[in-house]
């Protein structure tokens, strides 16, 4: 008889969002004259810019035709691409990658999910808390976390750093070792940042301890401020300790296009393995490229046209994200994030639990948001909002918040 990957069972269900759904319904068919507006879901809203879709027009009309036909696209993607990431990328920030350290894919979500391939069973990993589900789950699955205790919400193996405003959101090295440690900057849910002084403390940290560093740097595009890395590898050392993940999902609006890709250098290695041949191995064996059309729609996101409108698509929502941001600082508010990433993470008010002030902020506000204590033990007495949606319906939220 067969037998499934038992890892599954041990998950607990994923409630947040399918909760959050179910009591907006709710409360919209008992309350149909209300509008209610969603700041809740960690999806853009503005369309393609126009030089991304010139250049997936274009690229559809190439597949019509031999000879400008495209079939299965090179392993680790186009090299136009490639080159289009480190020469605006990197090479700007001082970061040195070769072309066969860029392993292109269709989103930064499968590859944080799916770079658990080329570790061992036995890694211990450890998680902000909050934090972005993906990297806990698919540990999971994967049979890393031990078992999850309901009581505590947390699983028996992981290591979890809380990040709450008490430390600024910045984690504290854990006691115990971990093997591999991820870090997600500028960060979903909080919207907060570490500094580079905060970062190379990392990764000196895993180069140490010979742990290493899973970076998601999807919200790399909003971050205003100096001081804070664009990418991991302008910290000194990062390339023989760290692995980075980027997306096109929230830079240039590809989250249904889907293009994202993984940064592994080549001095990264493991008892004399290198994890570049480990991740071109898995890469080539189980992926089979991102399609030509979507490459050649990211190598417009790096045209003059291109990096101009997707920097006025990133404007538009850092401008919602600053009018929530000083709208509940007026209200009173506690707040934090909203500055380099496209997250509002407020304090709810008089000790209120994340859920219950969900219900306010939908019952007496017409507002969704979401619930801090979903992503994590250490998110509860939090609430996330996003700047995603259209202007005007985040003016009209917040003018309903600071009206009271
Ligand atoms: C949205 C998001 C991603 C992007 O995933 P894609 O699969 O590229 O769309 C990755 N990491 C975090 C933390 C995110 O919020």
């Amino acid at each position: 008889m067969f037998q499934i990957n038992e890892n599954y069972l041990k998950l607990p269900g994923s409630y947040l969002f399918s909760t959050v759904g179910r009591k907006s319904r709710e409360f919209i068919e008992a309350n149909p004259d209300k509008k209610v507006i969603s700041l809740g879901i960690g999806d853009v809203t503005q369309p393609l810019a126009p030089a991304v879709i010139e250049a997936l027009h274009k690229a559809v009309d190439e597949m019509a035709n031999a000879d400008t036909f495209h079939g299965y696209a090179p392993d680790l993607g186009y090299e136009f691409l490639r080159k289009a990431i480190i020469d605006n990328d990197y090479k700007p920030r001082g970061v040195d990658l070769a072309l066969d350290e860029i392993f292109i894919s269709d989103g930064a979500k499968s590859d944080s999910g799916n770079i658990g391939d080329i570790f061992g069973p036995d890694n211990v990993i450890a998680v902000c808390d909050p934090v972005y589900p993906v990297y806990v789950d698919t540990n999971a699955m994967a049979g890393r976390t031990g078992d999850y205790v309901t009581e505590e919400e947390k699983w028996s193996k992981v290591i979890y750093m809380p990040c709450t405003a008490e430390n600024h959101f910045v984690p504290a090295i854990p006691e115990q070792t971990p093997d591999m440690i991820y870090i997600c900057c500028p960060n979903n849910p909080t919207g907060t940042t570490l500094t580079r002084d905060e970062l190379q403390t990392w990764v000196d940290y895993a180069n140490e301890h010979k742990s290493v560093i899973i970076y998601d740097a999807a919200y790399e595009a909003y971050i205003s401020e100096e001081d804070v890395p664009h990418s991991i590898y302008e910290c000194e050392g990062a390339d023989t300790c760290a692995i980075e993940m980027r997306s096109f999902s929230k830079n240039a609006g590809f989250t249904g296009t889907r293009l994202g890709f993984t940064v592994i250098p080549k001095k990264l290695v493991c008892n004399g393995t290198s994890l570049n041949s480990l991740w071109a191995r898995r890469h080539g064996t189980k992926f089979n490229g991102a399609p030509y059309i979507i490459q050649k729609a990211g190598e417009a996101v790096y045209s003059e046209a291109g990096k101009q409108q997707t920097k006025e698509q990133i404007a538009y929502y850092m401008r919602n994200a600053k009018m929530i941001r000083e709208g509940l600082q007026n209200a009173g508010f506690e707040v934090f994030g909203g500055v380099n990433a496209p997250y509002i993470w407020m304090k709810t008010p008089d000790q209120m639990s994340s859920w219950d002030f969900f219900d306010v902020m939908l019952e007496k506000y017409n507002i969704v948001g979401t619930p801090g204590s979903g992503f994590g033990p250490s998110g509860e007495g939090y609430f996330r909002l996003t700047a995603f949606g259209s202007l005007e319906n985040t003016q009209e939220a917040i003018g309903r918040i600071t009206k009271g």
